[in-house]
């Protein structure tokens, strides 16, 4: 770690604030920029900053048809798929956009119990997810004992006479000391993730009135170093897009990373794109101060996508299906599927047409169940993967960074998504599904470019098609 580094603030809000309001980059500039991104090395805060001021809708399609290529070229045709589990909505903050702040009156309030915690795990290991985010309000009755359990518990959940089992849980938890990480560290979770809601360390003040320490800027802005010194290589950072001005936050979230990278050698593992939605009994999600048009949605996904071209990129069901179906030609890598936002939704059954979502952090854009969310990737030629190959062969960190910067990390994606589709299509497909998948697959084989590989997942197929699970490279 550099302690120097460490030690120095990273936000510079002024020097942000200046950086956005110039004028709009050139077209020979903008080329400049864009040729550079295709070389798939990231781009400096100036230049994000500059693309960050196209109004111009070509320029804006030339951004995306970049990211377009640059996403392709990391991580071809496959998308995770995970699913969120609430074990909680009681929260002793007040954050003036969330359902779950204290002082709203309006919503079932609710913490799970580990029996129910393994409900909600069997519930979606039935429907084939593999990846699951534990996630929860904050009170002092689910703190870092409650959630060690909770990891526990979540893995030892065993469906389909064994076959169907979570295989990596990510973690998203308020701001944490670095010995309550270094407990995570030792239940084995994935990625932490935590956003920073707003960047803007005087706005912030305005949406976090109450409750300690959300209300503390420096303790929420300062949490990825304490995750990474309790030994947390995955972090996951992001900012509630809506509360002020977007590119800000942009560019903010550019220096988070550009912070982690000098500290600690290796930026995000993930950053996430949470729109602002409805959320019953919050001001400021009634009446969303700073609104992202899907204009300019759009053109941040594809700017973040090649800025950090190596960062995965996160899109919740806030998004309806139309918006995230698009937004995978352009830079998200991970969606989530089949998602509640209530605690104890999935085992009480609350899916699919019959929907309440009393009790919930904000109302869902994307109401799907997961086969028909699964279908769409299939139009799309992209393969739903639910791949956990990096975290159990400890590729992770810095040593995920040295294979993916020279473009190696695809290799693996690639056959894995294949191997995890396939489970997916053997156990829980449709005829009709399974049959589209098949396809998929194979059409994939035929395009696949590492010939040396064929063989061996060739071979991988057929064990899993005569029943054997849990093949990875
Ligand atoms: S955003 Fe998080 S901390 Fe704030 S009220 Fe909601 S659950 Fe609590
Ligand atoms: S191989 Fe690694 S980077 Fe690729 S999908 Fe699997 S876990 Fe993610």
């Amino acid at each position: 770690m550099n302690i120097e580094e460490r030690n120095k603030p990273f936000i510079d809000r002024d020097k942000l604030y200046e950086m956005i309001n110039r004028k709009a980059p050139t077209q020979s500039e903008l080329n400049d920029i864009l040729n550079k991104a295709l070389k798939l090395k990231g781009l400096n805060l100036e230049e994000v900053a500059s693309l960050l001021r196209v109004e111009d809708e070509k320029q804006i399609q030339q951004i995306m048809d970049t990211a377009h290529t640059a996403k392709l070229a990391i991580y071809g045709k496959r998308l995770v798929l995970f699913a969120p589990i609430y074990t909680g909505n009681i929260c002793c903050n007040n954050c003036t956009y969330c359902s779950f702040r204290k002082d709203n009156h309006l919503i079932d309030r609710k913490i799970l119990n580990m029996e129910e915690i393994e409900h909600e795990v069997s519930a979606l290991l039935l429907q084939g997810h593999k990846r699951v985010l534990l996630i929860c309000g904050e009170n002092n009755k689910n703190g870092t004992d409650y959630m060690c359990e909770a990891i526990r518990r979540t893995y030892g959940v065993r469906e389909m006479n064994g076959k169907a089992y979570v295989r990596r849980i990510n973690v998203e938890l308020a701001p944490m000391e670095v010995e309550d990480f270094a407990r995570l560290h030792a239940e084995k979770i994935g990625t932490y993730v935590c956003f920073q809601e707003t960047y803007d360390p005087i706005l912030y003040k305005r949406f976090h009135p109450a409750g300690t320490p959300k209300a503390d800027y420096e303790y929420r802005v300062t949490v990825m170093d304490r995750a990474q010194e309790g030994g947390i290589n995955d972090i996951g950072i992001g900012a509630l897009l809506g509360l002020i001005d977007y590119r800000f936050e942009v560019l903010a979230m550019m220096e988070h990373a550009h912070h982690l990278e000098k500290c600690f050698g290796c930026g995000p593992h993930t950053v996430s794109v949470p729109r602002m939605e409805p959320a019953v009994g919050a001001p400021d999600a009634e009446h969303v101060p700073n609104p992202v048009s899907d204009k300019d949605f759009k053109k941040l996904v594809s700017i973040i996508r090649i800025a950090l071209p190596y960062t995965g990129m996160i899109l919740s069901t806030r998004e309806g299906s139309k918006m995230r179906n698009e937004l995978i030609n352009y830079g998200i890598s991970q969606i989530s599927a089949g998602s509640r936002t209530n605690p104890g939704a999935y085992s009480e059954n609350t899916y699919g047409e019959h929907k309440d979502e009393s009790g919930s952090q904000f109302s869902l854009g994307d109401h799907r169940e997961m086969e028909e969310v699964i279908n769409t990737f299939i139009d799309e030629g992209y393969i739903p993967s639910f791949c956990t190959g990096c975290y159990r062969k400890g590729r992770v960190g810095n040593d995920f960074m040295d294979l993916a910067k020279p473009g190696l990390i695809k290799q693996y994606c690639l056959p894995n998504a294949m191997f995890t589709f396939r489970e997916y299509l053997e156990d829980f497909a449709s005829p009709n599904t399974k049959e589209r998948g098949i396809a998929l697959i194979k059409k994939m084989m035929a395009e696949y470019d590492q010939k040396q590989l064929i063989p061996k997942i060739e071979e991988n197929l057929t064990k899993i098609g005569g029943g054997e699970r849990d093949l990875y490279f």
